[in-house]
């Protein structure tokens, strides 16, 4: 199952149902669907079924709490986004360093959630105390206030890219899959291609230096398998074997 669905959006007191509304939709665009009402001033409306564009399946599902206390009972992450910075003796994290906490958080099958506050007036103290971290999207100090919907489209974009970034590790990996060469490994080829370099007498004259520093730099800004390195070295003892022969046939 996907880490999503460890992950649910919380608004509490809204007081604009088409902000609702927005919301589910930002949410669904991003792949989130757990959608989460604390005692809305009003009930949905037909503004907020309308603003929510497609994505009546998430606001129709959103359950209705009375208190925050209730919607976080079973959450063991619980980041609270303010408009204002610190405000609170709060941890403040950056939006994309929440979006890799929840998504770490979810993938231990944790239920993570992050509360969006009132259009007038955010979070009150006292559910700001419930949350283990604050979030502030750090927007201009002078005017610092996102519409509520623009600002849940915020998170749950760097929920997404962090969800993006954890399945592309993988690819990333070294060879697709092979064990990466140790350092020692890396460098053992190092030895050799230096060697390598004299034997074929590839310097002219030069100093070796300055090739090796660009080859190891090409070389280092890849991470080599160990079966790549044994290619590579297997290349380098053919040419070390054709250096001795033509070395031979010289004398
Ligand atoms: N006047 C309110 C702003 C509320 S905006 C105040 O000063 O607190 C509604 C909600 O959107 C906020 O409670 C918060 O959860 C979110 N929000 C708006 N701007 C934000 C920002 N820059 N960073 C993080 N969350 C923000």
């Amino acid at each position: 199952m996907s880490v999503s669905t460890h992950i649910r959006f919380i608004l509490v007191g809204t007081q604009h149902p088409g902000n609702i509304g927005a919301a589910a939709r930002a949410m669904k665009t991003m792949g989130l669907s757990r959608l989460v009402l604390v005692a809305p001033e009003k009930p949905l409306d037909e503004v907020a079924f309308r603003r929510s564009a497609g994505a009546e399946d998430v606001l129709g599902d959103a359950p209705v709490v009375q208190t925050l206390a209730e919607a976080v009972g079973d959450c063991r992450l619980v980041l609270g986004c303010t408009a204002r910075s610190r405000r609170v003796s709060l941890e403040e994290l950056l939006p994309e360093v929440a979006g890799q906490r929840a998504v770490a958080k979810a993938g231990e099958r944790a239920e993570v959630a992050f509360v969006f506050g009132r259009e007038r007036t955010g979070l009150t103290n006292e559910e700001l105390q419930l949350c283990h971290a604050a979030v502030h999207i750090p927007s201009n100090p002078d005017f610092s206030s996102l519409n509520l919907a623009a600002a849940v489209q915020v998170l749950a974009y760097e929920v997404r890219m962090a969800q993006l970034g954890e399945a592309a590790m993988p690819v990333a990996e070294p060879g697709f899959g092979e064990a990466p060469a140790s350092h020692a490994q890396v460098e053992g080829m190092f030895g050799q291609l230096a060697e390598t370099l004299d034997q074929i007498d590839f310097h002219k004259g030069r100093a070796p230096e300055s090739a090796m520093r660009k080859l190891r730099r090409l070389f280092l800004r890849t991470e080599l398998s160990e079966q790549e390195v044994r290619l590579l070295r297997g290349i380098l003892s053919d040419a070390q074997r054709m250096a001795r022969l033509a070395g031979g046939s010289a004398n």
